[in-house]
């Protein structure tokens, strides 16, 4: 099984591929799916007390680690699709955060950066 990231991009791809999907993989449609992997997500933990959503048994560790893949598989699409450099985006956009939230005004609170 591929373990490194441009390994799983090439499996994902040709996934698709061999099954004739990429027709069906225009950004939209993309960021549907991934909006609906993020809901299956948010339903596993629905009416857990944020305790519990801290401790899942293992079944429901399972679910979730699947859920959290599914999500994860739709970003690696839409970027390819989009040729958008994931790790390049993630590590450009926790740059802007870090300008968003400077320690001394986020440090202990979760305010958004509109009001700081
Ligand atoms: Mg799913």
């Amino acid at each position: 099984m591929p373990q490194d990231l441009d390994s799983i991009k090439e499996a994902l791809r040709k996934f698709a591929h061999d099954r004739q999907w990429d027709k069906y993989h225009s950004p939209k449609n993309i960021a549907m799916a991934l909006t609906v992997e993020a809901a299956e997500l948010q339903e596993i933990f629905q009416w857990m007390s944020e305790e519990e959503s801290a401790s899942p048994d293992s079944d429901t560790l399972q679910a979730i680690k699947h859920e959290i893949a599914d999500v994860f598989l739709y970003l690696l699409t839409i970027s390819r699709v989009l040729n958008i450099d994931i790790l390049d985006a993630a590590t450009e956009k926790l740059a802007l955060n870090a300008i968003k939230y400077p320690l001394d005004k986020s440090r202990g609170n979760a305010t958004k950066y509109t009001k700081l």
